[in-house]
């Protein structure tokens, strides 16, 4: 069965409820204040297409921090639905609770078009899945939207159960659109040669998307902290760099795998004394007793240039070293340039730190997508799907 989008259904005098990711960062000392509105920007599209398209009433609803099952106004959607007035110069009602007995009399309203339900893990039935809870919210509208991708690998009562709830009536978003069309490039018939660059810190957390990954593609390039673990299991001296014993293990069974020979490591390196320390270069793939490696050197980065060169797709996770600090930046930005220039490749930049760094490095709009979905990212590559868009496309059965 396919997946349905809001651009396939007819939304006019339709009462609809929406899944959205709002779960934005707060100042920490002004709660009022958010610090960074890109996942409320990237929901107005949908936001926008239902309301042109005729929609009676819109229902939006959200998670805001972890405020752990209990009301915790720190979490309040008030600065959130503040935003949504201002962007779609309407007005945004914000209920006090996701089951407020006056949500429906506000459907019955000619006023208060936009209802944004308070957050929803105020209830400690969402994260439980609760089917109460979900029959609850689907009891005010006629249609369902999920546009939360973020949050679509949760089994949640607003993003899984309410599935249930609107059989043939639940449908994805153009964010979630945008995701699931993008990831399934990679995941489904990636064009060959597919080359994928995985880094950051620990192996035990990308172990399953590897596993996946090297069956698939030309070469694994494996930078950051990740690398030394790699390293070590082949038998060099890292030095004080990040590794642990369990990490060694893991990358044991990696290079013992058919697939080894796609494995890529760093041959040289950026290191230092002590973490955040004065930077030198080390030109070879052994690193001194009291140094640890902070970041690949230039040798590496054009090894890796070379490897990406004349790549159809190409999947970048996680960053070449510590690249907040910008003494050991360089190998994570120019993988990044490398990227950007690769006009003839798909090149998809997905999960967390990799994502931070090619929005600071200004290049993220010459990426072919940037996945911005964090743990739903790296879970739908290694998965194929999510349970939210599974639920979304069969529903879900209810007992
Ligand atoms: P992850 O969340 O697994 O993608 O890890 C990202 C974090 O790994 C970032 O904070 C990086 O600064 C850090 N990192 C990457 N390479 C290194 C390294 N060589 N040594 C220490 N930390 C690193």
């Amino acid at each position: 069965m396919a997946l349905k989008f809001i651009d396939e259904v007819e939304v006019q005098d339709k009462v609809v409820i929406a899944r959205f990711d709002f779960n934005v960062p707060l100042d920490k000392k002004d709660l009022s204040k958010i610090t960074d509105t890109t996942r409320i920007d990237m929901a107005l599209e949908t936001i926008k297409y239902l309301l042109d398209n005729g929609a009676k009433k819109l229902i939006l609803m959200s998670h805001l921090g972890r405020p752990k099952g209990k009301v915790n106004l720190d979490y309040t959607l008030e600065p959130v639905a503040t935003y949504l007035a201002n962007k779609l110069e309407q007005d945004v009602v914000l209920t006090e609770s996701c089951l407020d007995r006056g949500i429906k009399t506000l459907l019955t309203l000619n006023e208060s078009k936009i209802i944004l339900l308070q957050n929803l893990r105020f209830h400690p039935e969402e994260e439980q899945g609760n089917q109460e809870f979900a029959k609850a919210l689907a009891s005010y509208a006629d249609i369902y939207v999920n546009d939360a991708f973020g949050t679509a690998h949760r089994k949640h009562a607003s993003t899984y159960t309410i599935n249930g709830y609107f059989k043939d009536k639940a449908y994805g978003g153009f964010l979630m659109k945008k995701e699931i069309l993008a990831l399934s490039k990679i995941v489904e018939k990636p064009k060959a040669p597919f080359v994928a660059i995985v880094g950051g810190a620990k192996v035990s957390d990308k172990i399953k998307i590897i596993e996946r990954l090297i069956v698939n593609v030309d070469h694994l390039l494996i930078g950051g902290a990740m690398a030394y673990p790699f390293l070590v299991a082949k038998g060099f001296d890292v030095g004080n760099s990040m590794c642990t014993q369990d990490d060694v293990k893991l990358a044991k069974k990696i290079l013992m795998s058919s697939s080894k020979s796609k494995v890529v490591l760093p041959i040289d390196h950026i290191v230092s004394k002590e973490f955040g320390g004065k930077p030198e270069i080390c030109n070879t793939v052994e690193i001194g007793g009291d140094k640890m490696a902070l970041d690949i050197g230039p040798a590496t980065i054009n090894l890796y240039n070379e490897k990406l060169a004349g790549a159809q797709t190409v999947l970048w996770n996680g960053p070449m070293g510590l690249f907040e600090n910008n003494d050991y930046a360089k190998g994570t930005l120019a993988i990044a340039k490398t990227l950007s220039e690769m006009e003839n490749a798909f090149t998809l930049v997905g999960g967390g730190d990799s994502v931070s760094a090619v929005m600071q490095s200004g290049l993220a709009d010459k990426m072919g997508h940037v996945s911005t979905g964090g743990g739903a990212s790296l879970e739908f590559i290694e998965e194929g799907t999510l349970p939210g868009v599974q639920a979304l496309r069969f529903g879900i059965d209810l007992n």
